[in-house]
């Protein structure tokens, strides 16, 4: 039987019980207890004592006001319950399992939070739709945190960042430093407003419009990790100007207050994306020099370009303490892919097609014991009660694992 668990590909292929039993030993084998609670404690017991964390069971149901004094409490509690899902939430200012004689429990603390998902690139991607990615659409989520992470870290001065990929269609960044996790909810919706250039509904074509003055140097280094990709990335592979796709008339949307109809004629007499592009870019400087467009639109090549690429963020999970956030290394319900941190420097690597499953880490798991020289491997996960969960690092875990763990370590605690 647990060969099958071992073997099948998600959750969706998994009998029910095959996949409770296949979680069962991933948190009982491998997820990494103890470097988590040594981060969200930052070395305080009564800090982690005070942190909220919620739970979803799998059978759907969400357990919210639970606290833990020590990482073997949360540790049973876990290996008991068995969850789908664990969320982390706020420090607040009695401990959450007290909420049955505190009701009122007020958050005071938690990391500054951001949330980017693929869906929210629909209109401006044209490879996949709604919650599907593939490697290409990955791209807009590689460009979007290497542009968040240098604002975070150049203009906000923050030193410990973490990135975690959440197992389907996106990203989140916690931001841990001790000011950042201090923040007011009002000083959190000010840094949001700082960042997010991408304004408006659906309802409004061009979500970008940069004052006339001269450019932001945050918004100017933008552009600049915004041009190295743009042509490639955006024009090319997205073929964000081909007529199969509507495409050009989809740009032309954007121009809707800036002489639509003759871009309309001097872009449609080109064919490829490439050279609508550039017919664009070439009428566009021929109208600026000769002095013909009013100075509202003197950025509008930059603005376009931020439009299609500058980081769409969810803005509910940033700007309020109450918002809950999944755990690094939880398994995503539908994909059953594990939650890993990453590097934004190595993010161009990332194959999002490719990140460790639960089966695929415990068939690793499995291996390992294998090359142990042990035969009844069943017997050995029942029994193994010394194996610890370092041994992650005997799976495709390995670099993410050591990931959270210089994250910790850099935290000094
Ligand atoms: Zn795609």
């Amino acid at each position: 039987m647990l060969k099958t668990v071992l073997e099948n590909e998600s959750r969706q292929v998994f009998a029910e019980e095959q996949f409770q039993q296949a979680l069962h030993i991933y948190y009982e084998k491998l997820y990494p207890f103890k470097t988590l609670f040594k981060w969200l404690s930052y070395g305080d017991p009564l800090y982690i004592l005070k942190r909220e964390i919620a739970f979803t069971t799998l059978n759907d149901r969400y357990i919210r006001h639970k606290s833990f004094q020590s990482e073997e409490d949360f540790q049973q509690y876990i290996f008991k319950k068995n969850p789908a899902k664990i969320d982390i939430g706020a420090v607040c200012h009695v401990p959450p399992r007290d909420y049955a004689v505190v009701p009122v429990c007020r958050p005071i603390e938690k990391e500054l939070v951001f949330d980017i998902d693929i869906n929210d690139y629909n209109e401006v991607r044209t490879c996949c739709k709604e919650t599907d990615i593939c490697p290409k659409c990955w791209k807009f989520i590689c460009l979007a945190c290497k542009i968040l992470e240098r604002i975070l870290i150049e203009d906000f001065g923050f030193k410990h960042l973490l990135w975690v990929f959440s197992g389907r269609r996106g990203v989140h960044c916690w931001v841990s430093d001790k000011v950042a996790r201090q923040l007011s909810n009002e000083e959190r919706c000010s840094i949001l407003a700082y960042i997010n250039l991408i304004k408006g509904n659906t309802n409004v074509q061009r979500k970008v419009h940069l004052p006339s003055k001269p450019l932001h140097s945050s918004v100017q280094r933008a552009l600049e990790i915004i041009t190295k990709n743009f042509i490639d990335f955006i024009i090319i592979e997205q073929d964000i100007l081909n007529e199969d796709n509507n495409g050009l008339h989809k740009f032309l949307k954007l121009l809707w207050d800036c002489r639509q109809n003759e871009f309309k004629q001097v872009m449609s007499k080109c064919k490829t994306s490439i050279e609508r592009w550039n017919a664009f870019v070439i009428h566009l400087n021929l109208l600026q020099k000769s002095n013909c467009l009013p100075n509202k639109l003197k950025y509008l090549k930059e603005e376009i370009m931020l439009h299609y690429t500058y980081p769409r963020l969810d803005m509910a999970v940033t700007q309020s303490l109450d918002h809950l956030l999944k755990a690094p290394f939880c398994i995503h319900a539908k994909t059953g892919k594990v939650c890993i941190p990453f590097r934004v420097s190595d993010m161009d690597k990332f194959n999002v097609i490719q990140v460790p499953t639960l089966s695929v880490v415990l068939d690793e798991l499995n291996n390992y014991y294998q090359k142990q020289t042990l035969n009844n491997h069943f017997n050995i996960y029942k029994s193994d009660k010394n194996f610890e969960c370092n041994h992650i690092l005997n799976t495709s875990l390995c670099d993410s694992y050591n990931i959270l763990l210089n994250f910790v370590m850099e935290l000094e605690l």
